[in-house]
């Protein structure tokens, strides 16, 4: 009895990990983690979690709630049972406007999930009287923890700079991007090496020849941070970038991060897809799509890590729609979807998975309660 019991199992088993074998990840640093059954995502997500040490923030740039619809149903490279996302509980929406304005800009909402603070569009970490605005990730560097930020798009981008920097406008890229290596995050990703090396002088370029571990492109990863195995010094990868097609790029970035950031303090990381922004002002919806994926995909990659890691806080959100996506009606296009090439003021989604994070089931939040609601955790209040 037993016996068949333990066969019956067994063949479970080997279904559940078959039924996605199709869409294992390519590259060094996977360890099949990122591709889950529904089971396993599910068992995760109703596991026991601890007060977090850890948090973890994943931001789709520009991600609407009908993207996320669109997306899984439309994508091929979604998993058999559909979006990660899609599975967790704890879910509900934020609005986005900004201190002068109904449609925020990136600049602006990326400061208010930073910050907790309403702020004008284009200013970075500064509120509307131009004072700077303390921002989580020196919280939680007065608390103890590391820092990772990590992008798809440039490091100077409003988004992850929002989240580490002051300035009076989004515009002032090389002053963005040297203020990002000052504050010097544990982990650091953003794409493209050369265009970013270009911009950094003064303190920053000491510290990013002299104190980091520099990949110059992903290909190039393992071998850098095999050379520090113990994670003593702070990691400068590039990764590949925003795509038009699903990429796990961003998840085994992110899995590289977990590894590296994780430590007694614990940490805070903020990881941004932007595609999703990208590809809606050029009104390219197939693009826009796989951005979702390749964040489910990170959903994904930060779930696996919190299967041994019940205290941490997972939230995924965005900081604004953008493109106007709508539903289709009748036998329309996706391609007619897509309705405008700017932001818009539709309210985002929001999802939780961690201890609190039920503070979030089918409410409309701001997005300065999402900053507040992590500064509290980050503080351990
Ligand atoms: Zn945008």
């Amino acid at each position: 009895m037993k016996k068949l019991l333990a066969l019956i199992l067994s063949i479970i088993l080997i279904f559940t990990f078959t039924s996605c074998g199709n869409i294992e990840p390519e590259g060094w640093y996977t360890e099949g983690e990122i591709v889950l059954s529904k089971r396993q995502v599910q068992k995760i997500i109703d596991q026991e979690f601890t007060t977090p040490k850890n948090v973890i923030l994943i931001i789709g740039d520009g991600m609407g709630p009908n993207d996320i619809t669109l997306a899984q149903e439309n994508v091929t490279g979604v998993y058999d049972f559909g979006l990660v996302l899609n599975q967790i509980k704890n879910t509900g929406f934020a609005t986005t406007h900004s201190a002068n304005a109904d449609v925020t800009d990136s600049a602006a909402s990326g400061t208010a999930l930073a910050t907790g603070v309403k702020t004008n569009n284009d200013y970075i970490g500064k509120d509307p009287d131009g004072n700077d605005l303390k921002n989580v990730a020196e919280i939680a560097r007065e608390q103890g923890k590391r820092i990772g930020i990590i992008t798809d798009e440039d490091l100077s981008g409003a988004t992850p700079t929002a989240f580490v920097v002051h300035n009076i406008s989004r515009e002032n890229s090389k002053e963005l991007a040297n203020a990002m290596v000052t504050f010097k995050p544990d982990v650091l990703m953003c794409k493209d090496y050369t265009s970013t090396s270009a911009l950094l002088e003064g303190d920053a370029r000491k510290i990013f020849d002299n104190e980091y571990l520099v990949a110059k492109d992903f290909k190039r990863f393992k071998e850098t941070l095999d050379t520090d195995p113990e994670c003593k010094k702070a990691f400068f990868g590039f990764l590949e970038g925003f795509s038009t097609v699903p990429s796990y790029n961003l998840a085994q970035c992110a899995q590289v991060a977990f590894k590296r950031l994780k430590n007694d303090k614990g940490f805070f990381l903020m990881i941004e897809s932007s595609g999703t922004d990208k590809f809606g002002h050029k009104n390219n919806i197939n693009g826009k799509l796989s951005s979702v994926v390749t964040l489910d995909r990170t959903v994904a990659a930060a779930l696996a890590f919190m299967k041994n890691n019940p205290d941490t806080l997972l939230i995924i959100t965005s900081d604004h729609e953008t493109g106007g996506v709508k539903l289709p009606e009748g036998d329309e296009k996706l391609t007619d979807l897509l309705t405008v090439t700017s932001h818009t003021d539709t309210p985002v989604r929001v999802f939780a998975v961690g201890k609190g994070s039920e503070y979030f089931k089918d409410k409309t939040v701001d997005n300065t309660d999402i900053a507040k609601f992590i500064i509290k955790t980050v503080k351990g209040e």
